[in-house]
């Protein structure tokens, strides 16, 4: 946005504790979990963002306030901002009914919004202001220039990879919903035909996620010190280029979530050119063509099948990740996604 001469800035909310626990659990139900937030912790929320609303700084021209957790920004602030837009990141297609009931009046407040899928519009919503429009990689950053592959192969080593052995890498938080361990029992099942197999499970841990720690725990422990199996995270100052360096490594990258907003790692594997291989789930179809430019899966069993697959078959390998590397060329890049907010900030005057 800068580039094109707007006077574009982030601004981040702060919060404590009690509140991210309740946001996580908002982030859950409103994905379809049925435990929801009580009517203390909805207080602090609606708290939480009263005072963030006070602290936000400048007048703007538009505001764009993303998920769910700060939605209540624009009641409290609504002087500093002439138009309101709320960005979803999330899958809301089959949520628990009681949070969506308390934040529809306000999405419904917002001058427009702006979603990945139709699908994840709430039915109850009112169409007037809703666009659909995916997220976007940023081809210059750190995370997805271009790497050499030696220079891939050298970063990976440095974590103890083996780079003459097939690597499978899976990038993503530790979450229930991304599947740390079905991906450990799909690389489980293609060791039994190929033992020269390695996994490396690269998660960040996002100061928001109160269940990061614990699942992050879960996964090592069902790792069973397997020496094969890296686990790291932004602990073991994995970064955007060491998360770049894997993705190019991999001979394939896995993401195999049970719900995924959009899954930016999905694209972020496929600008690289690597075999894919996704969770038939949220914004992952939207990314691949199955049998195309990867392979969409439902199970562990299904993920191993076509990691051996494309593992017996560089060809086929180099075959999706070209196809895969040209589909998110026209589709998920910066320039896109700016074209398409020009046309929102012109819409709304
Ligand atoms: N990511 C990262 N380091 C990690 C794990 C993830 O930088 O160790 C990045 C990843 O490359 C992607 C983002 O975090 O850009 C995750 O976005 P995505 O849409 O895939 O999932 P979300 O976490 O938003 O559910």
């Amino acid at each position: 946005m800068r580039d094109v001469g707007l006077d574009a800035h982030w601004q981040v909310i702060f919060g404590k504790e009690e509140f991210f626990n309740a946001t996580k659990l908002l982030h859950n139900s409103l994905q379809g979990d049925p435990a929801t937030l009580s009517e203390e912790q909805w207080e602090l929320f609606d708290e939480i963002n009263a005072m963030n609303a006070e602290d936000l700084q400048g007048e703007w021209d538009a505001v764009i306030v993303h998920d769910p957790q700060p939605i209540g920004l624009r009641r409290g602030a609504l002087a500093k901002g002439k138009r309101w837009i709320w960005r979803c990141h999330i899958d809301l297609s089959t949520p628990n009914p009681a949070p969506i009931e308390r934040l529809l009046p306000l999405m419904e407040e917002y001058d427009a919004s702006v979603w990945h899928l139709p699908s994840y519009v709430p039915a109850a919503m009112d169409r007037g202001g809703v666009n659909i429009i995916p997220p976007a990689i940023d081809p210059l950053s750190p995370k997805n220039m271009a790497f050499s592959p030696e220079d891939a192969a050298f970063v990976c080593e440095q974590f103890g990879i083996d780079p003459d052995r097939p690597l499978l890498t899976q990038v993503s938080r530790f979450d229930p919903w991304k599947d740390p361990i079905g991906v450990i029992d799909a690389y489980r099942e293609v060791t039994e035909q190929l033992p020269e197999a390695q996994l490396a499970m690269v998660g960040s841990m996002a100061s928001d996620d109160p269940e990061g720690r614990e699942y992050f725990q879960k996964t090592y422990e069902y790792a069973d010190n397997d020496p094969d199996i890296k686990i790291l995270s932004n602990l073991n100052n994995v970064g955007a280029i060491e998360v770049n360096a894997f993705q190019s490594q991999a001979d394939v990258v896995i993401q195999k979530s049970t719900r995924e907003g959009f899954g930016l790692t999905v694209s972020e594997a496929l600008w690289k050119a690597r075999p894919f291989i996704g969770g038939d789930v949220g914004g992952i179809p939207l990314q691949i063509q199955d049998g195309t430019s990867g392979y969409l899966v439902s199970s562990p069993e299904e993920c191993a099948e076509r990691t051996l697959r494309i593992l017996r078959d560089p060809g086929l390998g180099k075959w999706l990740g070209r196809a895969g590397k040209e589909y998110v060329r026209t589709h998920f890049l910066t320039p896109r996604l700016l074209r398409d907010w020009l046309g929102i900030f012109r819409g709304l005057g």
